[in-house]
């Protein structure tokens, strides 16, 4: 069973992201700022993280950095999700650590399907 840490601030999101990926199977911890999400990543190990960027105390650009500075964390995938489609915005998502982007609002199949890609690939990773 898979577990994925949801780190974000908006509680509507929060819960669509949590009906669909328990729903799916999988099991979820919540963060609703930058450092809560980098503490429990760090001491849960989740399997996966799907990271709001737009976050209080921390961004997610500044959390993804920190949790993918541990070694223990180095392959563990990160999800950016983002409400600002901007032009450079994957590219500084990439730049920060993240390994895949999602602009909101997402089509929740096309999450899911990434999420299992992600999960997937993991043990291939350098
Ligand atoms: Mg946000």
């Amino acid at each position: 069973m898979s577990r994925i840490l949801v780190i974000e601030d908006t509680e509507d999101n929060r819960r669509i992201l949590r009906d669909l990926l328990t729903h799916a199977g999988f099991t979820l911890t919540e963060a609703g700022d930058g450092e809560r999400g980098v503490a429990l990543a760090l001491s849960e190990k989740p399997d996966l993280i799907l990271m709001d960027m737009q976050l209080p105390v921390i961004d997610g650009y500044e959390a993804a950095r920190r949790i993918k500075a541990d070694p223990a964390m180095r392959r563990t995938p990160i999800i950016a999700v983002t409400s600002y489609a901007l032009s450079g915005d994957e590219a500084k998502a990439r730049a920060a650590g993240c390994d895949a982007y999602v602009a909101k609002p997402f089509s929740p199949r096309q999450l899911l399907a990434k999420v299992k890609e992600l999960l997937a690939t993991k043990a291939e990773r350098p």
